[in-house]
């Protein structure tokens, strides 16, 4: 996306201003995009009259049973483009494409990460075609990665040296509207698109798989912290005398949460049975004091656990959290709750990037600041 003078870098916003409008809710009439957008009728009309005219917005028809003339009724175009995502998890590159209601258009699967990652190139090329098929006419709107095993020390974050070299080589590939983002803050956007966070701005989100990290959402926008570090949740210290982590203290949350050593693929019931109760019975009290201290930390309006742990495995934990210890939430409905979009949830984050970065209003899109900058520079450490 290129960013010119200061009016059209308005336009750019007042376009994901209503773009965003939409997203939320499904479809709204002129009069109500103005309202809520605080635009005036005569700037929807424009602006609508664009997003219509670039097929990324359609009319469904006149809304009856109202009082009053019935109003044309505007809605995303679910075709109206595409976003590749990936994830690079260990010698893997996990890998779909979606359209703009977050419909996965290709299942794509997973590509083994070659020495070399210029033999990328053919994978890369072969994916972007069979994208380019499933979407008929329809744009790229751009690429996002996910990484797990991001570097922290040091200040801002560079990926991991063993996937730099892939994502560099991804993000020459498809251009500049490439976007990386470590995997658990791509997680917490793909609630935020897609998920269970689509109409609530401000959550927590709790990553759990082999690493174990978290994201902070406010306003629709992750925070970063000084450093671009915000939201280690996994080294958050629940017991000073446990045992010691690789980030240097003892008892951190990684120690019980990750679920590198579960035996969850073997197909010896009783092994895979016993490994799970041995994680739970050390998971349980560890995440309740995490959450108590999640809570008392953030206020958070939701407070959300996935990754790419399995689903089933997430609800047993969590519906044996209670009963949690008190904090200022303890009157939440719902302390914790589980993730519905799976453990592909990073990967589907990664085809989020692109998709909010069009449709969510964010204060870089007025200062110049493409995302694709902001995201790249912040991670999580190799946990
Ligand atoms: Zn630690």
């Amino acid at each position: 996306m290129k960013l010119g003078n200061s009016a059209s870098l308005t336009r750019i916003y007042n376009r994901s201003v209503v773009l965003d409008a939409l997203r939320r809710n499904e479809s709204l009439s002129r009069i109500e995009l103005a309202r809520l957008s605080g635009l005036t009728p005569q700037a929807i009309r424009v602006i609508v009259g664009d997003l219509m005219e670039e097929g990324l917005v359609q009319q469904l028809g006149r809304r009856k049973g109202l009082p009053g003339q019935p109003q044309i009724e505007i809605t995303i175009n679910p075709n109206g483009g595409y976003a590749l995502g990936f994830h690079i998890v260990d010698n893997w590159c996990h890998y779909l494409a979606t359209n703009l209601a977050g419909e996965v258009i290709v299942d794509g699967g997973t590509i083994d990460l070659p020495e070399n990652p210029s033999a990328l190139k053919p994978h890369l090329d072969r994916i972007d075609r069979q994208a380019a098929r499933a979407a008929g006419k329809s744009p790229r709107v751009g690429v996002g990665i996910a990484v797990s095993n991001l570097m922290a020390a040091g200040g801002l974050i560079e990926p991991h040296p063993e996937n730099r070299a892939y994502t560099e080589h991804i993000q020459r590939h498809f251009g500049p509207d490439t976007f990386v983002e470590n995997d658990a803050n791509a997680a917490a956007m793909a609630e935020t698109m897609f998920g269970r966070a689509k109409s609530r701005e401000d959550f927590i989100y709790l990553f759990i798989g082999d690493g174990v990290g978290g994201a902070i959402v406010r306003g629709g926008e992750l925070q970063r912290g000084h450093r671009g570090n915000a939201g280690e949740f996994g080294h958050i210290v629940v017991d000073p005398a446990g045992r010691i982590c690789h980030c240097g203290n003892r008892g951190c949350l990684y120690t019980y949460l990750s679920t590198a050593a579960l035996k969850t693929k073997t197909k010896q019931t009783a092994a895979r049975d016993k490994s799970v109760r041995e994680w739970l019975s050390k998971a349980i009290p560890a995440l309740r004091s995490a959450v108590v201290s999640l809570e008392n930390s953030f206020d958070p309006e939701r407070l959300i656990v996935g990754g790419t742990a399995p689903v089933e495995l997430l609800k047993t934990l969590v519906a044996e959290l209670n009963p949690l210890g008190p904090s200022i939430r303890s009157d939440a409905p719902e302390r914790v709750e589980v993730s519905e979009l799976g453990p592909t949830t990073a990967l589907l984050g990664a085809a989020a990037l692109p998709l909010l970065s069009l449709m969510s209003p964010s204060a870089a899109k007025l200062t110049k600041q493409s995302l694709s900058a902001a995201t790249s520079g912040a991670g999580e450490p190799s946990c």
